[in-house]
């Protein structure tokens, strides 16, 4: 089901003279990291070392690896061009094409007209297919390339819907293609259309108007827990394409001007423990804008966005509501390899 492409990346590790590489994934790919090294080792004569901390994207690289390897390859994720990582990494998007044929027919009624089409990196090559097949079908489709975060036309990330920005306007539905529901919902609460999953693995479609008024009242309750609150935690990532520390001082400013508290708290891997020490009422998360909607629910206190604490300050309306997006001037420039 995976391509690897284990002739380019076997070629590109030669090319650059590497002795040791360090191989990361994430969670649903590391079953392959053995074999994966092991024929890296084999086809280059290098050493391999696997990585077996979390990998949740291609903002993830672990910037240490050149204390143990001479190239780290990451599979599983495109480059964020806009990253500044260093030649040493190289990025491998791996391609799954599943068929969704008895899917389509089920997802037709659920949209309207023009049809913008989305995707994560691995259904990319499917685009094609699918907007000739949705043409064919009454609902003429288009498709949009996102900012400098992306690499890929139609291609999402959790953080980065900008792919959706030269559609507005132009569609009446989006169809998208994954599994998981967030990044669908940021795009239904971006555009208030009709947004239908295609999921190819649970072999599902779902259409996402309830979720998304269910969120909306979630993320609604936290912003009014957190008004009450005197003392904020601003959790800023080291992650290397999630770190928006500028933006934590920023919104320590606007947090002190309406006479709260605020502290910025640095760290890389998030878990509401690590939180304990410190004397908080609320948080806000500047790292991966999944943080605080997919866990919401594992602290004990309210934990908001940068766009919902200004909702909350009464910088924006409510009917502005966003929903947090790492965009691809916030990484700064950067081009270096993908494959
Ligand atoms: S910041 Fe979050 S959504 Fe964006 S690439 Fe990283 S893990 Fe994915």
């Amino acid at each position: 089901m995976y391509d690897f492409r284990l002739d380019d990346v076997a070629r590109w590790i030669i090319e650059r003279g590497a002795q040791t590489i360090a191989l990361q994934m994430p969670e649903g790919l590391k079953v392959h990291a053995q074999r994966l090294g092991r024929e890296l080792e084999s086809r280059t004569g290098c050493k391999c070392v696997l990585i077996a901390d979390p990998c949740y994207g291609a903002c993830d690289v672990d910037r240490r690896f050149n204390e143990y390897a001479d190239v780290l390859i990451q599979f599983g994720h495109a480059d964020i061009p806009s990253m500044k990582v260093g030649p040493n990494v190289l990025f491998v998007e791996v391609f799954i094409d599943l068929d969704v044929s008895e899917l389509l027919p089920r997802a037709l009624p659920l949209l309207k007209g023009t049809v913008g089409v989305l995707t994560t990196v691995q259904h990319v090559r499917m685009i094609p297919g699918l907007m000739e097949w949705l043409g064919a079908h009454g609902h003429p489709a288009i498709v949009a390339r996102g900012d400098s975060r992306i690499v890929f036309e139609g291609q999402v990330l959790g953080c980065n819907i900008s792919a959706v920005e030269p559609l507005k306007g132009r569609v009446d539905s989006y169809l998208y293609i994954g599994s998981g529901n967030f990044h669908p919902l940021s795009v239904a609460i971006e555009t208030d259309l009709p947004v239908v999953v295609i999921d190819p693995l649970m072999q599902e479609v779902r259409e996402l108007s309830e979720l998304r008024e269910r969120i909306l009242r979630q993320r609604h309750g936290a912003i009014v827990r957190a008004s009450e609150a005197q003392k904020f935690i601003i959790l800023a990532s080291t992650r290397i394409g999630q770190n928006r520390l500028a933006l934590a001082w920023e919104l320590r400013r606007m947090l002190e001007d309406a006479g709260r508290q605020a502290d910025v708290v640095i760290l890389e891997e998030f878990h509401p423990d690590r939180l304990l020490p410190f004397d908080a009422d609320a948080y806000v998360s500047t790292a991966c804008p999944r943080i605080a909607i997919d866990d919401y629910l594992r602290y004990s206190k309210p934990l908001l966005t940068p766009v919902e604490v200004e909702i909350m300050l009464g910088r924006r309306r409510w009917d502005e509501y966003r929903m947090d997006a790492i965009l691809g001037e916030d990484a700064g420039p950067r081009k270096d390899s993908s494959m």
